[in-house]
């Protein structure tokens, strides 16, 4: 049995999704104006260990996510650049599909852009209004929290500070409440803008989204959602008093996850605050197993501190890991004993970390049997190739000096066979002489 540990209760909880062995989960995701940087990777990362480790235990599950293709952040961008703001858009979100296969994530069954759920997002608004959860001001339709008393209910606080998601906050001095958020924007000159008689013409807000996405897709109550721990107050407390005010159905999701932050000099890592390093520039030093190795050795809902270091020690253990795969010979069944220490700790909250110490501890035991076919089986949800044979390409010098070497070996020239070995060996290779002749290796 799966626990969880959720937001919305603040106890760890047995997992039971609502129906049977189908679970519909929702994570936030990126709104698309700038490459995605190493805080999305963490999330993300960690959102597929648990979405990989949910199917292994045999659920059906549905995992979407929101692509945010119109926002202030993306018109900001397109007026910088003069640059239309959907080939922004698709610029990042290209980019962003790109880096999350690259980093061995293919877990997510569909990515949904807002603009393809406009209809869906006026419906909503709409609703909101007849039921009177919304009222119109100079330059939109905004949600008005005195009518919705369950906010705070997931973050435990209801006021706003001033450094909450600041950039994301709809400020205007006609609102009744400092936290009351935008549902719809009305359009300005040189804006996006979306037809509707009813709400006129403009835009989305930023939290309706995500609620008008999955009602369409989950319906309105669904399993779980998950985000980072900056998305709790107010975005999810937002998605909440939108959909459980138009359903008039508690909860609108039963189980909350939060991941910590990717941290960089104790600051969180953000576009934002300009701190933080692409997914792309961290690829041009660290293969894409060695960053989800640096980032499933710590627990998802505790912050990470990057730093070179870090990724450096990463790097290490992480090669250590995969050479001592590479010589685990195909023998004996999977080892069942194992796979149990393995689930105990993946079931309990998806403790990646203590459950990559038990592959760590199958590897040392000199007793264990089976151990290729049950790494094997572990990364399926680590995803970390453990046992993918690299494909190495020796550089054309070494393999010539290797058949100079050959050749004083015919003519029994022991000692200038010796030297070329050493030098081939001090260029990071080895030669390995069998029946069939000499495998060059790389060292
Ligand atoms: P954004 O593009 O900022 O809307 O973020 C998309 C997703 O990435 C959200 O779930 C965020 O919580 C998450 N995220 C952004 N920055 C970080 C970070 N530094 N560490 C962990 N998750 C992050």
């Amino acid at each position: 049995m799966i626990k969880v540990y959720n937001t919305l209760t603040r106890k760890k909880e047995e997992f039971r999704p609502i129906k049977g062995k189908e679970i519909k989960m929702f994570v936030c995701g990126p709104t698309v104006y700038d490459y995605s940087h190493l805080g999305h990777a963490k999330t993300y990362v960690q959102f597929d260990v648990i979405a990989r480790y949910f199917r292994f235990k045999g659920y059906k599950l549905s995992y979407l996510q929101n692509i945010t293709d119109i926002d202030d952040k993306i018109i900001n961008r397109s007026n910088d650049e003069k640059t239309d703001w959907k080939k922004i858009a698709a610029k990042y979100e290209k980019e962003f599909i790109e880096d999350m296969k690259t980093l061995n994530i293919h877990s997510v069954n569909k990515y949904a852009r807002a603009t393809d759920y406009i209809n869906e997002i006026i419906s909503q608004v709409k609703r909101l209004i007849k039921k009177g959860y919304a009222y119109k001001i100079s330059d939109g339709w905004y949600f008005d929290l005195e009518k919705y008393k369950d906010y705070g209910k997931l973050s435990g606080r209801r006021k706003l500070k001033k450094d909450d998601s600041v950039s994301r906050i709809d400020e205007n001095k006609e609102k009744k409440s400092f936290g009351d958020f935008c549902l719809w924007k009305f359009s300005k000159p040189s804006e996006p803008v979306w037809e509707s008689k009813e709400l006129s013409d403009g835009r989305p807000g930023w939290h309706i989204e995500d609620t008008a996405i999955t009602e369409k897709e989950f319906g309105v109550q669904y399993d779980l959602h998950g985000g980072g721990i900056d998305l709790m107050f107010p975005h999810h407390e937002a998605e909440i008093a939108q959909m459980e005010s138009i359903s008039g159905k508690k909860p609108m999701v039963k189980y909350w996850l939060h991941t910590g932050f990717l941290k960089i000099n104790k600051n969180k890592m953000s576009k934002s605050l300009g701190n933080f390093k692409t997914i792309k520039d961290i690829l041009k030093i660290y293969s894409p197993e060695v960053i989800r190795y640096f980032i499933i050795s710590n627990h998802y809902r505790k912050p990470l501190d990057f730093s070179q270091d870090a990724l450096e020690n990463a790097k290490n253990s992480y090669n250590r890991l995969k050479n001592l795969c590479g010589e685990l010979k195909p023998e004996g069944k999977i080892n069942e004993n194992y796979i149990k220490k393995f689930e105990e700790e993946m079931d309990d909250n998806f403790n990646t970390p203590r459950a990559l110490q038990i592959l760590w501890k199958l590897l040392r035991d000199e007793k264990a049997r089976g151990k290729l076919k049950t790494i094997e089986k572990m990364d399926e949800i680590f995803g970390l190739n453990l046992l993918k044979k690299e494909k190495i390409i020796i550089p054309v010098n070494i393999l010539t000096l290797a058949k100079e070497r050959e050749n004083f070996r015919k003519n029994k020239e022991w000692k200038k066979a010796d030297e070329i070995r050493n030098k081939i060996n001090k260029l990071g290779y080895i030669l390995e002489d069998t029946e069939k002749g000499v495998n060059v290796k790389k060292g």
